[in-house]
């Protein structure tokens, strides 16, 4: 290690994205075994996890079909992720069509677990093994009245109608509403995203998150973007109840007052409510950022693929085999919502562990 450089932060995203884009640039485009080995092999999700694995798997000879719901390969990279953050069309896309290259087939708009089952693809389409990488795309909501009034979005979705489906442009068909006064509940990298999103949509913005800024989960530097670019921080203020109009469209939020308690078992202090605090915020929107889960289609469809009490799916981080044979699983559907990086190195453990179990070696 450079003394200069001891006890130094690193900064791990730009290296990671460095390192990438210099390969992508560099011409390093893995090349396409001369023959497969004729064992096909299914990945489900088309996100880091899945892509990563698929690729590995192709390299190795295995025929491989990636079977994606959505319309676009990509995953959170394609419709979550903006476009300001990481360019589509610079780096998303070629990394698909790289892994497209290596001869992987890429299925779009297959939902597993409604289309067809983990088990009919093993049982009636010759599929040797399967991987999971369908990630955590399950919003969370709280519960509080009006959340379903139209003007209400989960950030996903938010996210989503934005990105996947440029539903701000007249050309598409899906409508996003370009709210004039906005607000996203939580402090998350997520909802910094939408704030930032919402606010290029021509929004005023409101994060609104019930601790302080030390408390903020979003990393410093996506803080501190959106404060640069004007998004407004409610802090220690809990949204209480959302207001409609008689059309049901959103036209405030009633909020509380916060003071912070005792730690609490995140090791962060407890909100505490301040008795009497509430006032009402005029807005027309509001975007739930309040974390995601995995969705519990697969699981619930699948015989014999064990799930936590946060249903993700319970699988050796080694080599992300689960409880059921031939069935591996990597990404945020194992550990929750994480990192791209982590999804990749998972995605990569699977494609281990799948070859160790089809060539008789598990
Ligand atoms: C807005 C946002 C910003 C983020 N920013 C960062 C960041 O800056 N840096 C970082 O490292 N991480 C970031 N993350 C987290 C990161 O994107 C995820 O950890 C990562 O994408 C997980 O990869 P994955 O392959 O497991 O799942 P995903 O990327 O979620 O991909 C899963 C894919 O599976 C598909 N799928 C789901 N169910 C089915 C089904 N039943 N049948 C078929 N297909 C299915 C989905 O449509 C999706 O395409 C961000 C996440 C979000 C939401």
């Amino acid at each position: 290690m450079y003394p200069r450089y001891q006890g130094r932060a690193i900064s791990i995203g730009k290296l990671e994205r460095f390192v990438a884009d210099w390969s992508r640039e560099n011409g390093f485009v893995p090349a396409k075994p001369e023959k497969t080995n004729g064992i096909k092999v299914a990945v489900i999700g088309s996100g880091p996890a899945g892509l990563t694995c698929a690729g590995d798997l192709a390299k190795m000879g295995y025929e491989v079909t990636i079977f994606e719901a959505l319309h676009e390969p990509g995953g959170v990279l394609t419709y979550g992720i903006p476009e300001f953050r990481l360019p589509k069309g610079g780096v998303v896309r070629p990394e698909i069509d790289n892994v497209r290259k290596l001869g992987v087939k890429i299925e779009t708009n297959v939902i597993i677990g409604k289309s067809v089952t983990i088990d009919e693809l093993m049982d009636a389409e010759g599929f040797k093994a399967v991987f999971i990488g369908s990630g955590a795309g399950l919003p969370k909501f709280m519960g509080i009245p009006g959340e379903n009034a139209n003007g209400v979005f989960s950030a996903n979705e938010y996210l989503t109608r934005s990105n996947l489906m440029k539903a701000f442009r007249d050309d598409y068909d899906t409508p996003i509403f370009m709210g004039k006064k906005v607000a996203v509940v939580g402090g998350g990298n997520v909802a910094m995203d939408a704030a930032r999103t919402a606010l290029r949509l021509g929004a005023e913005v409101h994060i609104v998150y019930r601790r302080s800024e030390a408390e903020l989960p979003a990393r410093v530097e996506e803080v501190h973007h959106a404060k640069e670019e004007g998004i407004i921080f409610n802090l220690l203020t809990n949204p209480v109840e959302i207001l409609t109009d008689d059309k049901d469209w959103v036209t405030g939020m009633i909020v509380r007052k916060m003071e912070l308690g005792e730690p609490d078992a995140s090791g962060r202090r407890r909100p505490v409510e301040v008795p009497g605090s509430d006032y009402t915020i005029d807005v027309d929107t509001v975007i739930m950022s309040l974390g995601t889960s995995p969705n519990p289609l697969i699981s619930s469809t699948t015989e014999g693929l064990e799930t936590n009490k946060w249903k993700c799916i319970v699988a050796d981080e080694s080599n992300g085999k689960t409880t059921k044979e031939g069935v591996y699983a990597g990404g945020d559907a194992v550990t929750g919502a994480a990192t791209v990086i982590l999804a990749m190195e998972a995605g990569r453990a699977g494609a281990r562990g799948i070859d160790e179990f089809l060539q008789g070696n598990k």
